[in-house]
């Protein structure tokens, strides 16, 4: 029985091409061209003037609030049901992450609950589209010029995704992608920023690299950090997003022969397809294990585990964070829908290189198991 990998990228365009390109050359650090020739790839593909890349996608979301300005006494609403990252370079920055819980269906932030957290104190707002299916982003963006709020996109799962037809990526005031080998495009580690503002782009660009000035380099006004972005990391970006429409296009088949292969198992819930604004590119596939079922996501990934099928648990929501918890966030605060999904939720084998045979047998697999534990039951 073969392994399943949760995640395999693919690396077999120009990747190989382009970075033998940046060790002939010698340019390896963040000088090289590779580099500017993707920032202004990703910006023009998401319609953005500016685009800065960084090492992560994590430390994206840090500079993108950084630049904002955002610190002491303010607050920042995100979802609760998200990574880390999120919440993580909110409260680094000395601000107040304030969670709002999770739509059953979409699985993204339930924009029906964002205008009653809205305080004097809140200075922006995190928009993260979850797995595949983009915010509903009009509310949002209503309620964000009703109140003078920025917004944060975080589209590191949305590469390609558009939402009413434009992409995501392009919204609010800042933007943020990852390139960690299970986004869509990959370039090992990495992200970026992006905005159209000039001026937030120029701060972005100096706190990215240590904040050196160009007239005096070795004298700081500002804090910055050295999350510069590598030649050769960006050689595999050019060459991954070449493929980009393509790689949108099989995750979506990837995610249709899923649902067509499990939509008849009654106890589990399935990825929506589509919204009105936007269709799923299963960034990742997951499922939900209904309520009726009596063992939780752990026992069923354990049981995957023993055929050889990678899985990973949903996330945990962030008011659920032992680290925050410690911290004396979230005290108090109850979001049902997201505590259900983090215990109940998992996603299957996901990755671009997996193939048709191996759905299949992933999908049959899980079937079993779930009927087998059913009939321990009876
Ligand atoms: C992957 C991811 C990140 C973090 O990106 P890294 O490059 O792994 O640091 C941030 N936000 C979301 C929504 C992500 O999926």
């Amino acid at each position: 029985m073969q392994p399943i990998p949760v995640n395999e990228p693919l690396l077999d365009g120009n990747e190989k091409k382009y970075l033998s390109q940046c060790i002939d050359t010698g340019w390896i650090s963040s000088e090289g061209d590779f580099v500017k020739q993707f920032e202004t790839q990703m910006a023009n593909r998401v319609r953005r003037k500016y685009g800065i890349s960084v090492c992560n996608g994590s430390v994206a979301l840090e500079v993108a609030i950084t630049a904002l300005g955002i610190g002491q006494g303010d607050e920042v609403i995100l979802p609760t049901f998200t990574i880390i990252s999120c919440a993580a370079a909110i409260v680094r920055a000395g601000a107040t992450p304030v969670v709002i819980d999770c739509d059953r269906l979409t699985w993204n932030i339930n924009v029906n609950q964002i205008q009653a957290k809205i305080t004097a104190k809140t200075k922006a707002i995190m928009v993260v589209h979850i797995y595949g299916l983009p915010v509903d982003l009009n509310p949002i963006l209503e309620i964000a010029d009703k109140y003078g709020l920025k917004i944060i996109e975080d589209a590191a799962e949305m590469h390609g995704q558009t939402y009413y037809n434009k992409p995501c990526g392009s919204f609010g005031d800042i933007s943020t992608f990852s390139f960690y080998p299970n986004k869509h495009i990959t370039t090992g580690e990495g992200g970026m920023v992006l905005t159209n503002d000039e001026k937030l782009a120029e701060k972005c660009r100096s706190l990215r690299n240590l904040c050196f000035q160009p007239q005096q380099r070795f004298i700081h006004e500002d804090l910055g950090w050295n999350f510069r972005f590598s030649n050769l990391q960006a050689a595999v970006g050019v060459a991954q997003l070449e493929r980009l429409d393509e790689f949108v296009a099989k995750k979506r088949s990837m995610g249709k022969l899923y649902t067509e292969l499990l939509a008849d198992i009654a106890q589990i819930q399935l990825p929506l397809a589509k919204t009105d604004y936007a269709e799923n590119i299963y960034w990742v596939y997951g499922v939900v294990l209904s309520e009726e079922l009596p063992f939780d996501a752990k026992e069923v990934m354990e049981r995957l585990k023993e055929y050889k099928i990678g899985t990973r648990p949903f996330f945990w929501c962030m008011h659920e964070q032992p680290v925050f918890q410690k911290m004396g966030l979230f005290a108090g605060v109850s979001c049902p829908v997201g505590e259900n999904l983090a215990r109940r939720g998992f996603y299957l084998p996901s990755g671009l290189a997996l193939t048709e045979e191996q759905i299949q047998r992933v999908a049959q697999t899980l079937r079993e198991i779930i009927e087998q534990e059913e009939q321990k039951l009876c």
